[in-house]
C-alpha cells in the first residue's frame, strides 16, 4: 500500500483543494487549502472516512464517478453546482454577493489506480459564477428595458400622430395611429412628400414654414391645417425636431395634435351666430392691427365702410323677428359676395355692417359702397320684398384712431340717412 508522505509540499502548495480518497471514501490525503478552507485538520481527517464528515454527500454519484475515472484512467468531472451535492466551503472572502457557500468545480483523477486511490481537485469558481449571476441580471434588465421601451414604442405607436420626414420632406415612417386618424393606407403616404396629407395647392406648411425650418436644422412649431382622406380638413398644433441635432441630419419628426376643438371654440369666439360673419370683437382687433401698419400715409390709405338696413324695424313689424333674421342673412351674403378677399367684413351689431379695405382711396371706397348699395337693392329678398341700406364711407388719414375714422363713417352714415336713405354718403376731414 503506497504511503502519501504528510505534509506534501507539492500539494500544500497548491491554491486549490486537494483530497486523495480510495473507492470507499477514506481519506489518504487533506491539503492545506482544504484545512484552511474547512477548518478540518488534514489530522483530523486523514486516515477516517469522508461520510462521517460530509454526510449530505450523494456517495451514489461519487462512486460512480470513481469507479469511471479508474476504468478510464482519465479525470472526470463531478457535477458540484447544485447545494448540498459536495462538501461545503463557507466563503471568507467579504464580497457583495449573497453566495455563502463557494462555489466549487470539482474534478476526480486517478492517482494510484492500482490501488483504486483517485485524487480530487476542488476549484474555487464562486468570482466566476458571481461574474455569471451579474451578467444574467445584466441580461435581464436589458431585456426589461427593452420590454419597456416596445411598450413605450406601442403606446406611442398607437396614439400619437407622427411621421418621420427626410430633409426633403419626405415621409419614410408614419405611426398606427397616423394611419388611423388621416385614413390613408402606410403604403399611400411613405415615400410621398409630406404636403400630401396637406393638399399641397393650399399649402403654406410644407414649401415655406417647414422647409426653411429644414433649411436652417431647427425645430419649428406652428398651427397647419391637413386633409383627412375622407376630404375633412382638420387643424392640428405640429412639432418639427431634427432627428439630430449635429453632423448629418437625417431628417425629422413631425408630431401632429388635433386641435379641432380649440379651432372651433375660437372660431366661435370671432363669429356672428346668425350672419356667420366676423363678429365686432374680431373686427376690432382686425381693425386695430390695421391702423399699427406703418405703410399708411396720404397717398396709401384703407377705407371703411358702415352699412346700416333702412327702417328695419318696420321688417321685423310687419314680417316678423324671424324673416329680419333671414333677410339680415341674405344682407351679409350679398355683401360678402361684393367685397374683394383682402376686405374685412363683420357684423357691428343689430341690423349694422362695417367693412375695412386695405389699399384703397376715397374714390375706390365709395365705388365698392355704391356697389354694395346696389346689390342689396337688387337682392327683393322673397317674404318681404325690398330692402335696402344706408351708407358711411371713411378712409384713414395719419393720425387717425379707430374712434376718429368710425364716427367720421358714423356721420356719413347719418347723413345718408337724413338725405333719404339708400345713398353712399361720405365724410372726410
Ligand atoms: P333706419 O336705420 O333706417 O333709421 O331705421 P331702422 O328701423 O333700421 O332703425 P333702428 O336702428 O332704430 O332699428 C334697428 C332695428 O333692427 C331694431 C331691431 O329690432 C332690429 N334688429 C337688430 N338686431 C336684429 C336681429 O338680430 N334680428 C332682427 N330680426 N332684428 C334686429
Ligand atoms: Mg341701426
Ligand atoms: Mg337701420
Amino acid at each position: 500500500m503506497v504511503t502519501i508522505p504528510y505534509p506534501n509540499i507539492l500539494l500544500d502548495a497548491l491554491e486549490i483543494g486537494v483530497m486523495i480518497v480510495d473507492e470507499n471514501f477514506d481519506v489518504r490525503y487533506w491539503n492545506q487549502w482544504l484545512e484552511i478552507n474547512t477548518t478540518i485538520a488534514a489530522s483530523d481527517i486523514i486516515g477516517k472516512n469522508l461520510r462521517s464528515f460530509y454526510p449530505q454527500i450523494d456517495y451514489h454519484v461519487f462512486a460512480r464517478k470513481i469507479r469511471t475515472t479508474l476504468r478510464l484512467n482519465s479525470p472526470t468531472f463531478y457535477d458540484a453546482s447544485l447545494q448540498n451535492r459536495f462538501i461545503e466551503i463557507p466563503r471568507t472572502k467579504i464580497t457583495t454577493s449573497l453566495l455563502r457557500n463557494m462555489q466549487l468545480q470539482v474534478t476526480i483523477s486517478p492517482y494510484v489506480p492500482e490501488e483504486s486511490l483517485v485524487m480530487v481537485s476542488i476549484y474555487d469558481i464562486s468570482d466566476l459564477h458571481e461574474l455569471k449571476l451579474t451578467q444574467q441580471s445584466q441580461m435581464h434588465k436589458i431585456a426589461e428595458l427593452n420590454a419597456e421601451l416596445h411598450r413605450d414604442k406601442m403606446i406611442i405607436d398607437a396614439n400619437l400622430l407622427i411621421a418621420k420626414i427626410d430633409t426633403e420632406c419626405r415621409i419614410l415612417e408614419v405611426t398606427r395611429a397616423f394611419v388611423e386618424f388621416f385614413g390613408y393606407p402606410e403604403a399611400d403616404v411613405v415615400g410621398h412628400r409630406l404636403g400630401f396629407v396637406f393638399g399641397e395647392e393650399e399649402l403654406d406648411f410644407d414649401p415655406v414654414h417647414i422647409r426653411e425650418a429644414i433649411k436652417r436644422r431647427q425645430r419649428w412649431s406652428g398651427e397647419v391645417k391637413a386633409i383627412l382622406s375622407g376630404g375633412e380638413r382638420v387643424w392640428f398644433d405640429a412639432v418639427v425636431t431634427p432627428l439630430s441635432e449635429e453632423g448629418e441630419c437625417p431628417g425629422y419628426t413631425v408630431i401632429f395634435h388635433d386641435i379641432s376643438d380649440k379651432k372651433r371654440i375660437e372660431l366661435l369666439s370671432i363669429t356672428d351666430p346668425l350672419t356667420k360673419l366676423f363678429n365686432r370683437h374680431k373686427f376690432n382687433e382686425v381693425f386695430e392691427k390695421m391702423i399699427l401698419r406703418r405703410h399708411w400715409d396720404n397717398a396709401r390709405t384703407f377705407g371703411l365702410i358702415i352699412a346700416d338696413i333702412d327702417h328695419f324695424k318696420r321688417v321685423n313689424d310687419t314680417y316678423g323677428h324671424q324673416s329680419g333674421d333671414r333677410v339680415l342673412m341674405s344682407v351679409a351674403q350679398t355683401i360678402s359676395e361684393t367685397i374683394r378677399t383682402g376686405d374685412v367684413l363683420a357684423r357691428w351689431g343689430g341690423e349694422e355692417f362695417v367693412c375695412l379695405l386695405p389699399d384703397v382711396d376715397l374714390a375706390k371706397t365709395q365705388y365698392v359702397a355704391e356697389k354694395i348699395r346696389k346689390a342689396v337693392e337688387e337682392l327683393h329678398p322673397e317674404e318681404v320684398g325690398s330692402v335696402t341700406a344706408s351708407f358711411g364711407v371713411s378712409v384713414y388719414v395719419p393720425g387717425d384712431t379707430q374712434e376718429s375714422l368710425v364716427s367720421r363713417a358714423d356721420s356719413a352714415l347719418y347723413r345718408a340717412k337724413t338725405n333719404g336713405r339708400n345713398r353712399v354718403e361720405s365724410h372726410q376731414p
